[in-house]
């Protein structure tokens, strides 16, 4: 119990039979379709709104699960764990200053 092993804490969930007959009835709920861009395609996974490792309570909750496609899930769960900014770097500035000054002067003689 007191093992540092918060990332598993979904496979707990996952792996009982209670998840597999919930599972099933979010995917008959959502059509079997991905809640975000409405695929039916790849596979599709049952997203937890508010993560297991912070909202255990809510781990069988109906309301907190959603049908998502695999790309859906995985951009939702990067966002959830911060993005990090976009890193400055000269390259970046120079780029933005000669897109800048084309915009400015389209044609240089
Ligand atoms: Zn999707």
């Amino acid at each position: 119990m007191n093992r540092p092993d918060y990332q598993r804490h979904s496979k707990r969930v996952t792996a009982t039979r209670r998840w597999q007959v919930l599972r099933h009835a979010i995917l008959e709920r959502d059509g079997w379709a991905c809640v975000d861009c409405g695929t039916r395609r790849g596979r599709l996974e049952i997203d937890h709104v508010k993560p297991v490792r912070t909202h255990p309570e809510l781990a069988f909750d109906p309301t907190n699960c959603a049908t998502r496609c695999q790309p859906c899930h995985t951009k939702k769960t990067r966002i959830e764990c911060g993005h990090p900014a976009p890193v400055q770097s000269p390259e970046r500035d120079a780029w933005a200053q000669a897109v800048a000054d084309l915009a400015a002067n389209p044609n240089p003689a």
